[in-house]
């Protein structure tokens, strides 16, 4: 099969590599049915994150082609969706419903999704099966569940995003521009989206964005003032991963107000008193999507919500290193990878 490595940093190259095979009794392989680059693998393409040989993607939706001895919730011919990590789905925290940290938990596809083929460990607990067989242009709003809607959602969630709310998204990559949406679902009064390009800002409206702020760093947070007489967000979603964009999304929520933090963090360091003094609750990490995949794969299925408008440049495999240089240079918001 083919599938995409990374070698070091700006150093993409898709290679013909061994199709995985069942390893674990519960394990389960399926076919991608498209793939995709996410912000995160833009880590190691910058160098902010060591690779070597690695191969690449963690987001995925497609058709169960083998499964373990032990697997009995999918079969072969099913159409599933699954998360970033695997998960049993049946410990204590998966119960509680962190999945994302599994006792059990590994990386979701560990033989890289960027690929034809993925083994996906702990199928029974890390995978759902959609109603049927999707239509085709269901796929990209599936495969935008594994990964890039549910860690929107979950930030909305976190940070407790609700009907009379105020919502403010650091973050105008896809996992911004879903938590948009979730925190249009979810029944948010206003939605404030941080974003200076105007694309973006198109389609954070088109999401259920009802103001859109271009400062960022303090002057965002100015402005987020500005907004809520005075007193900030009651919910903020940082969707970054950086010293400043954390430190703007807790000084932009008020006092009593919510962060939900996904975005992957590099080097954060939160000084103490103003995190005491600030008065506000932070909840994050990564996401355990498996808990809204259910939920999620429903509102697809029922055509609510269409996150797989994300996508804005769709190339072949065989162009993976054209799809990360898109996104590296926010050519793109995020890339569809076709596998056919
Ligand atoms: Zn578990």
């Amino acid at each position: 099969m083919r599938g995409v490595v990374m070698y070091g940093p700006g150093d993409v190259r898709v290679e013909e590599r061994e199709t995985p095979t069942i390893v674990e009794p519960t394990d389960a392989i399926i076919r991608l049915a498209a793939t995709c680059i996410c912000g995160s693998d833009l880590w190691p393409w910058r160098g902010a994150d060591d690779v070597d040989a690695t191969p690449m993607g963690h987001e995925y939706a497609g058709v169960v082609t083998a499964i373990g001895d032990d697997v009995k919730n999918v079969r072969v011919g099913d159409f599933v969706v699954g998360s970033f990590f695997a998960s049993d789905n049946t410990c204590e925290i998966c119960r509680a419903g962190y999945q994302s940290r599994c006792v059990h938990g590994e990386p979701g596809a560990p033989t890289g999704a960027q690929a034809e083929f993925a083994r996906i460990p702990l199928a029974d607990g890390t995978l759902v099966a959609t109603p049927g067989q999707p239509d085709a242009d269901l796929i990209p709003s599936l495969l935008a569940a594994s990964d890039v809607l549910g860690t929107g959602w979950f930030a909305a969630v976190a940070a407790e995003v609700g009907p009379g709310k105020t919502v403010a998204v650091v973050g105008d990559g896809a996992v911004g521009l879903l938590g948009v949406l979730a925190a249009k679902q979810l029944g948010a009064e206003r939605i404030i989206a941080m974003s200076r390009h105007a694309d973006r800002q198109a389609l954070a409206r088109e999401f259920g964005a009802t103001d859109i702020v271009e400062e960022r760093g303090d002057d965002g947070v100015t402005r987020i003032k500005e907004l809520t007489d005075g007193l900030g967000a009651h919910s903020v979603i940082e969707a970054v991963g950086t010293q400043e964009s954390m430190m703007q999304a807790i000084r932009s929520t008020r006092p009593g107000g919510h962060v939900g933090y996904v975005g992957v963090s590099h080097d954060v360091e939160l000084p103490g008193q103003e995190l005491f003094f600030s008065g506000v609750h932070l909840h994050g990490g990564p996401a355990p999507v498996r808990r809204f995949l259910p939920d999620l794969i429903q509102l697809i299925w029922n055509r609510e919500i269409d996150p797989g408008k994300v996508f804005d440049l769709t190339l072949p495999l065989a162009d993976a290193a054209e799809g990360y240089r898109a996104m590296d240079e926010r050519r793109a918001i995020k890339v569809l990878l076709t596998v056919d």
